[in-house]
């Protein structure tokens, strides 16, 4: 198994990709911590599937853009498992509003939340890692719109540029701990972000038209490549990404 006898603390792993991936790490050895912001009934059904599959689940509410929700939930997670090995920024929310019309607020949630939140949680895991002198694994979520334009993200876009440029930073300065960064950028994934595209069928239609692989994606075509950079099967891996895209970003 690939994550066995680690500890893995997942970000939004209430819903979509976070589920898919924290499910898929207990299934590979690993226990979980399992952070959400609202949804309980999803974290809880998170939970109950790692404990089926043999495994010790953690459930830590917390909002990743404020910094002491971020230190009480990651410590109750190091707590709650004895340590943590792995942590994988996951949690983040899209809307879709033009340009003229942002506000600043909706700025803030969406960059707070994004790239503020994974900075936070990567810098109070550390703190963590050095004071133990352990070593681990960080795994950022960003977007194929960190590299390709779709209107009406206009504060979307640069908070997952801007994950890019975190990876690469912490990859750099981190590697002398032996803490490895990386990156995985999802396509058009089938979770609640993308729902809107159930009913809009033009849109829908005109994205697969964009994917050489002609369809959206799973959440659970995306965690095995995040439990990948997870695991010490990458070992020799730090400041990569890896588009989960069927093809889109060639
Ligand atoms: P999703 O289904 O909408 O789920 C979002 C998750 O993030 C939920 O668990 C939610 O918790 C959590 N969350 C949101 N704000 C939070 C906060 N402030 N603090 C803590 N948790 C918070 O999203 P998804 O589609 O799985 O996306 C997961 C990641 O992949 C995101 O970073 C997203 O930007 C990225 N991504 C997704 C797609 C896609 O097509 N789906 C494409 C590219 C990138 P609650 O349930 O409690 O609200």
């Amino acid at each position: 198994m690939r994550l066995e006898g680690k500890r893995v603390l997942v970000t939004g792993a209430s819903r979509g990709i976070g589920q898919a991936t924290a499910i898929l790490a207990a299934r590979e050895g690993a226990d979980v911590a399992v952070n959400y912001v609202r949804d309980s009934e999803g974290a809880a059904a998170t939970a109950a599937a790692i404990t089926a599959a043999g495994r010790k689940a953690v459930v830590v509410q917390g909002d990743v853009s404020d910094r002491d929700s971020v230190e009480a939930f990651v410590t109750s997670a190091w707590d709650g498992l004895g340590g943590l090995d792995v942590l994988v920024n996951n949690a983040g929310i899209e809307t879709i509003i033009d340009f003229v019309d942002l506000t600043d607020e909706q700025w803030s949630n969406v960059t707070n939340t994004n790239l503020r939140g994974p900075w936070m949680c990567s810098q109070v895991f550390v703190r963590r890692l050095l004071a133990e002198g352990r070593t681990g694994s960080i795994v950022n979520l960003g977007s194929i719109q960190a590299g390709l334009a779709f209107p009406g993200r206009t504060h979307y876009a640069p908070s997952k540029r801007g994950v890019e440029g975190l990876t690469a930073v912490m990859a750099s300065e981190l590697g002398k701990y032996g803490i490895r960064v990386n990156c995985v950028h999802p396509g058009v994934i089938e979770t609640d972000m993308t729902a809107r595209l159930k009913t809009d069928l033009v849109e829908l239609e005109a994205i697969r038209q964009k994917v050489p692989l002609g369809r959206t994606g799973l959440p659970e075509e995306v965690a095995p490549i995040i439990v990948m950079f997870a695991s010490d099967e990458s070992s020799y891996i730090t400041g990569q990404h890896i588009y989960v895209d069927g093809g889109m970003i060639v």
